[in-house]
């Protein structure tokens, strides 16, 4: 296929997430035809690394044939059934396997179209609740300052990127903000346990001036993804869970990007941050990116809380449980398992890690952080951690041209690159990953203008 009729297609008719109207119609994406492994191929033909794999989603890797047959012997057998009245039974089965690999009693699974359709029910399924309790006015939600939710009218109103935040209307009225949760911005002087401190104190003092009445729920990311991969300090989601117990505020854990191995274990609220939330939500590696899915665990008290009820659960979508979808995500998650992927990343990660912050070394980076397999470089001309929030916004683009031309592909947003590769990474890719990186950094480092 001629790569030009393909960009003048683009450039006409897909409208892409996060369009920049300045430059549509005018735009130049590398486009990919195939992906094999941790690779994809762009339309000249040339291999690059997918370093933020694909979405944060492509846990084991492109172009598996089990992955391709499992989903073709479904849609054979039963591409499509109503889950509204009807069920069908690979759903089910992948409802009992997520049910037993969920932290807690996290037993009930409501399955969605994709990440912000899991948020959104989960925030309508809190406010569902409160309803059937009598307590209509039990509906804020506390969020964070850089927290990304979703897309969704709701699941983006509780989502705190500023940038995002121009040009759209929000359902604010649900939703209160906290301050940054990263540790790179504490005050002068301050220390990471004062600012823990200070970061309790701020949730505490939101509930208390609220009103615990009237907030129903505090969601966070474990990590903070497109944010920026903020790392909170060790102990916040504990603390956070303690502090939400006391006012009966109830905890969401959005682990649309760390569950399914991104931090070495099915779900990263209990095995890596020691808590049992109320509701997790999830999407992207439930599937490794072979079909979109997302899906909402509830716990049984929650659950208990509605169970018999005069009432319906008036959400959902005619694709909740998709066969296709199911298989791919049962598929993937017996993957997952026998090739023991989550204690590969659990070996690889340290390796990931070290690198990652070697390049700290480099003039112009002035920050780097991750945890697992996610990784974040902040860069600034400057050199100044601040300056880099305001200015050079096109630093992350610039290093990801450079990096593209030597066989990676990075995330730039704004003035930090994200990296988040497929899950089955090697410990020699991962060098191979950042030795480039090293390399375009630099390469951008010297093309300053
Ligand atoms: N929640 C988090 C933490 C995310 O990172 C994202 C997407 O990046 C979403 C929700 C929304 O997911 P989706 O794009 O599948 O709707």
């Amino acid at each position: 296929m001629d790569n030009t009729d393909v960009r003048s297609w683009d450039n006409t008719h897909f409208v892409h997430p996060w369009e920049g109207m300045s430059a549509l119609g005018q735009n130049e994406r590398t486009f990919v035809e195939t992906a094999r492994g941790i690779h994809i191929f762009n339309g000249n033909g040339d291999r690059l690394i997918d370093g933020p794999g694909g979405m944060w989603c492509t846990q084991i890797g492109y172009g598996r044939e089990e992955m391709a047959e499992a989903m073709a012997e479904q849609a054979r057998q039963l591409a499509y059934f109503s889950p509204f009245s009807n069920t069908n039974s690979i759903a089910a089965r992948f409802a009992r396997e997520l049910a037993r690999r969920s932290p807690g009693d996290l037993n009930h699974v409501f399955f969605t179209t994709g990440g912000s359709t899991a948020v959104d029910s989960a925030l309508r399924f809190v406010q569902f609740r409160n309803n059937l309790l009598g307590r209509p006015e039990k509906k804020i939600v506390i969020t964070r300052q850089k927290a990304y939710h979703g897309s969704t009218y709701l699941a983006a109103g509780v989502s705190g990127k500023e940038r995002d935040r121009l040009w759209l209307d929000k359902a604010d009225q649900f939703a209160h903000f906290l301050p940054d949760v990263n540790p790179l911005y504490r005050g002068e002087g301050q220390s990471i346990e004062e600012f823990l401190e200070e970061k309790i104190v701020d949730l505490e003092n939101a509930i208390l001036t609220l009103g615990a009445d009237r907030v129903a729920a505090f969601i966070a990311e474990p990590i903070l993804a497109s944010g920026g991969v903020i790392v909170p300090p060790k102990g916040y989601h504990r603390r956070c869970l303690e502090v939400c117990r006391r006012h009966d505020v109830l905890y969401i854990s959005d682990e649309v990007v760390t569950a399914f191995g991104r931090l070495g274990h099915w779900f990263a609220s209990e095995d890596v941050f020691g808590i049992r939330p109320d509701i997790i939500t999830c999407a992207k590696g439930l599937t490794s990116g072979y079909a979109p899915m997302g899906a909402t665990l509830i716990s049984d008290r929650l659950i208990a809380d509605v169970a018999g009820r005069d009432a319906t659960f008036s959400n959902g979508y005619t694709y909740s449980g998709h066969p296709v979808c199911a298989a791919a995500g049962l598929t993937s998650m017996e993957i997952i398992e026998r090739e023991g992927i989550l204690e590969h990343v659990r070996t690889v990660a340290p390796v990931f890690q070290e690198r990652l912050h070697d390049l700290s070394r480099i003039g112009i980076v002035t920050d780097t952080r991750g945890m697992g397999l996610m990784g974040c470089v902040q860069c600034s001309l400057d050199g100044d951690k601040h300056s880099a929030l305001k200015a050079d916004y096109d630093i992350g683009a610039r290093i990801d041209a450079e990096c593209q031309k030597r066989g990676l592909l990075v995330r730039p947003i704004v003035n930090m690159c994200v990296m988040s590769p497929p899950l089955i990474i090697t410990e020699d890719q991962v060098h191979q990953m950042f030795d480039i990186l090293e390399e375009g950094i630099r390469a951008a480092e010297q093309c300053d203008g």
